[in-house]
Parts: C-alpha cells; structure tokens; sequence
C-alpha cells in the first residue's frame, strides 16, 4: 500500500490518501490539546499507543459485529481504514458524571447514572464543539433520523461491549466519545455506517476501579502528571504493550516489566 499526498491535519492524527481510492492511512501524532486548543503539548510515546489501543479495541468491537473502519495496523504509528465520510458529530455516552456535564447541570462529580445517557456535539472547533439536540441533527441535515436511530443503538452496545473489556482489566468506563462515518461497501453496492476514528484514553474516561486513579487524557487537561505512565498502563492491562517504544518503565514509580508481544 503506497502512501500519497496528507488529506488532512488533525490535533492527534493525520490522514494520507492510498493508491486504492475506498482507503486511507490514519497517523497517530504525539501531539495532546485541551480546552478547544489553548493547552497544547508534545507527550512523547502517545501516539504509538493509542494506536495499539484503537486497534486492540476496533477489532474486538469488530469481533462482536460493530462495523468500523479499520483494515490492519500498518506500523507503530500508522493504520490502514476505510475512507469514510464523517457525521459531523461527535457523540458522547456518559456512565458516571463528571467533566462537562457536572459543569454545565451541576451534577455531582461521580453520580452514576441510572442508564447511559447519550449527547450529541456540533463538530465545529470555531464553536468550541457545542451540544446540540437531535432536532438540531434533522434541521441542519447532518444526519438523518434513521441514521441517528441506528447509530444510538451501536453507540449503547459499544458502551456494553467497552464497559465490559475495561471491567475485565479493573477499569471503569466513566464517559467516552466516538465517531462515524459512511463508506463504500462494494459488495452490497451501497454506502453503510460504520464507527471511525479512534477509541483510546484520549477519548474514554478510565478510572481504576480500587482506586479511582484517573488513566486518560484528564491528566493532561488537569496537570496531574504521569500521562504517558496512565496510557502504557492501560496499554499494559490490555496485554498489548508495543514492543519497540521508547517509553518509560516507570508505572506510577514502579518498574514494571514491558511485555514483548510481537504480532
Ligand atoms: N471527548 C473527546 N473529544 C472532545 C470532547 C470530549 O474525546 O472533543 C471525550 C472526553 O475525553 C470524555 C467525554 O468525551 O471522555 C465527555 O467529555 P466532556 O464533555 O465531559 O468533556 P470536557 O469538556 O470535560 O473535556
């Protein structure tokens, strides 16, 4: 698969177009923002681990029969998916409150709530991403009523299914945020949905289940240090640390031995 000319220029990721027109490469950066871009940083190893993470994720979700994007990992930083058509939406499923929505309601930090409750955010940086209804969704044409009706249903089997893999490894899912996109499917002759772009500590809330300790992006966005630490050792429950990273040892001032698993 050759790699052509960058299509597009995320905050974490970059998309290269292939020489086969239905599919692309995703390049997973070492950058992390927060706050709609006012806090930027490098943190060094990210990239190659929400790589393995995505991927380990997207084809155990892909085990179960959720469609989505993924082809292969090509390297350390690099996947092959299927070029899709993003909703632009984000959608978000809370478990536990916190983040946003404790702000915005004042909802107690940490009330689990009674079933899962679904959001749907405007993707526009300008805007800061704002909340919208599913009548906004309707109104603009971002998505059609059958396409929401099918997409919720996806989204609360992803969150049984994610909530389930992290229980298996001590972690509870508080929130997390995914995306979808349309792609071209040559045998059906039609364009089907499919979930896309990256499920990781950069978009899942992840607290171990003893001690509550945060293991995602929010100890970026609240400078609580030992970032790249939280994601190897999600990386290290899931049994799938990368073999050839240069990434500290250290877990939380623990040497912990890395596991090389060659796939
Ligand atoms: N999230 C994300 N990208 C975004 C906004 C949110 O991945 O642009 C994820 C975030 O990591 C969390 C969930 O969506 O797991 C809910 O985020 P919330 O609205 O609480 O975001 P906050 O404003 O607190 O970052």
């Amino acid at each position: 698969m050759n790699k052509g000319n960058k299509l597009y220029e995320g905050k974490a990721k970059i998309i290269y177009e292939t020489n086969d027109k239905y599919l692309v490469i995703q390049h997973f950066k070492d950058d992390a923002t927060a706050f709609n871009n006012l806090k930027k940083a490098k943190v060094e190893g990210k990239g190659v681990l929400n790589n393995r993470i995505s991927e380990y994720i997207l084809t155990n979700l892909g085990q179960c029969g959720i469609k989505n994007h993924l082809i292969k990992r090509l390297n350390m930083r690099e996947q092959l998916i299927k070029k899709a058509e993003i909703f632009p939406i984000e959608f978000i499923v809370r478990n536990i409150a916190t983040g946003s929505l404790t702000k915005r309601l004042n909802i107690p930090e940490g009330t689990v709530l009674d079933k899962p409750l679904l959001e749907y955010c405007y993707k526009k940086d300008e805007l800061q991403d704002p909340l919208v209804s599913k009548e906004h969704i309707y109104s603009f044409g971002w998505a059609t009523e059958d396409e929401i009706k099918l997409i919720d249903s996806m989204t609360l089997r992803i969150n049984d299914l994610l909530s389930g893999i992290f229980r298996g490894i001590g972690i509870k899912l508080i929130d997390f945020k995914i995306e979808y996109g349309k792609v071209w499917n040559e045998s059906l002759k039609k364009k089907e949905i499919v979930l896309a772009d990256e499920i990781s500590p950069d978009t899942c809330r992840l607290w171990d289940i003893k001690t509550e300790r945060k293991l995602d992006k929010d100890r970026f966005r609240k400078d609580l240090g030992n970032v790249i630490q939280a994601y190897q050792e999600v990386a290290r429950r899931l049994g799938i640390m990368p073999e050839e990273t240069n990434i500290s040892e250290v877990n939380f001032g623990k040497t912990v031995p890395i596991k090389l698993k060659k796939k």
